[in-house]
């Protein structure tokens, strides 16, 4: 027999399952969709991923062996609109993870309320182990056994972790050459000069600043001086620091996996990202004294946003954690287990699909800019994407207060309730 946790007082998820990416959402999707009393045929549609896609991609090496190697594409909503979501390289990729992965770009999409389902795709690979030429090869590989399946109006593709624009640009090229003509459209976060939108690269960033700024508004908290602390220093973690850093926040700890960094008077955040630049790390930066990152998450701050990946706040150390806002700019960095004590605690949380929202939300202006062919001063993106993360954290915040629930439930019930009006208008063909 297994023993489980209780989460919302009503879900149960098993022990052993809780860093199961998979059950995190599923368990989240399930009380949510009972709070809305969704009937049981839509809640059986919305449960599970629309297609799963495995392929097994041979790549010649630079040695000259030949390597197989597992990618995968889920594509879990198509109701509202092309699906819509990263690729990610990893050598933990899962199938499991892709479909949660899927799943929440669904919810996420549906909470910013662009038109578009929800998809996620992976291979399981080392990158740093590997060549640009591999990358390269895996990544044409991988795209042209997905061929028939993505397209501007069928699945767009994103960057994620461990991809960035050059992947894009590869896959964007991959598939104009399939088609005989240049399709940029067919994938976001591709470089400004082939289709990419300016801001991009920044957003997820940005929207997490924004979602920040909100929170802080909602709570009677002031900017300057607001300690926060960051998990990850890729592309979502640097320049949420970065830019939060240039609005007034005190940006006190940055953890890594490899070494982490303190000072409780504040990281000069621009100093930071050019040591990195220049040494390829954060350890060892003069600005800050080393830290252990364990303790650093649990340090007393103001804002804490996981910036990296999955299961970073878990029934291990939730009871630690000691911040008034949880702002995930990671995708499913807190277990569905540690909601429960989250909440018992009164951590004010900004949830993923809300958080890091602003990622999707600039594809989808890099989207409709490739298709109009006409592009956007960056002003006016960022100007469209604070809109966007403002209305849709009022949205988010006003469901929790008027159904009594907290914003992660919110933001899902919103999301599920988005899509499953939807398929009930479009109706089931059968
Ligand atoms: N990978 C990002 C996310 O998880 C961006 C997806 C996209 O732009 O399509 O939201």
């Amino acid at each position: 027999m297994s023993t489980s946790s209780r989460v919302e007082n009503t879900i149960t998820i098993p022990v052993e399952q809780e860093l199961n990416p998979w059950q995190s959402q599923a368990a989240r999707f399930d009380y949510a969709a009972q709070k809305l009393n969704l009937d049981e045929g839509l809640w059986k549609i919305l449960r599970y991923p629309n297609r799963e896609l495995i392929v097994h991609i041979p790549v010649a090496m630079d040695s000259g062996r030949m390597e197989v190697f597992t990618g995968y594409r889920v594509q879990h909503s198509i109701a509202r609109g092309p699906a819509k979501g990263g690729i990610r390289y990893s050598p933990d990729v899962t199938l499991d993870e892709v479909r949660a992965l899927a799943s929440w770009m669904t919810w996420k999409c549906a909470v910013v309320n662009i038109p578009f389902g929800g998809a996620k795709g992976g291979v399981i690979c080392d990158p740093k182990k590997l060549s640009m030429g591999e990358l390269e090869r895996i990544t044409r590989r991988y795209t042209s056994e997905l061929i028939e399946f993505i397209g501007p109006e069928k699945d767009v593709p994103a960057p994620d972790m461990n991809t960035n624009e050059q992947t894009m640009a590869w896959m964007m090229d991959t598939y104009s050459m399939h088609m005989r003509q240049t399709v940029t459209a067919v994938v976001t976060g591709k470089p400004v000069n082939m289709g990419g939108s300016r801001g991009r690269r920044e957003a997820t960033g940005r929207g997490v600043m924004i979602v920040c700024d909100e929170a802080l508004k909602r709570l009677n908290l002031n900017r300057e001086g607001c300690r926060v602390i960051i998990q990850g220093f890729g592309n979502v973690g640097s320049n949420a620091a970065q830019l939060m850093c240039e609005d007034g926040y005190k940006i006190i700890g940055i953890i890594e996996i490899n070494g982490s960094l303190y000072n409780r008077n504040g990281i000069d955040i621009d100093e930071l990202i050019e040591y990195k630049k220049k040494n390829n790390t954060i350890v060892g930066f003069p600005g800050a004294s080393p830290a252990d990152g364990a303790e650093l998450l649990t340090t007393e701050c103001d804002i804490l946003a996981p910036c990296a990946t999955e299961n970073v706040i878990t029934s291990k150390n939730v009871e630690r954690i000691k911040c008034k806002i949880l702002c995930e700019g990671a995708n499913g960095p807190t277990t569905a287990v540690a909601d429960e004590i989250l909440a018992e605690k009164k951590v004010f949380i900004i949830p993923d699909i809300l958080a890091n929202a602003g990622g999707v939300t600039t594809s989808y202006f890099e989207w409709v800019q490739d298709r109009m062919g006409y592009f956007w001063k960056e002003s006016v993106v960022n100007e469209r994407l604070e809109s966007i993360m403002k209305e849709s954290f009022e949205d988010v915040v006003r469901y929790a207060e008027a159904h009594n629930v907290n914003n992660r439930i919110a933001a899902y019930m919103l999301a599920i309730d988005r899509v499953a009006f939807t398929i009930r208008q479009r109706g089931i063909y059968a």
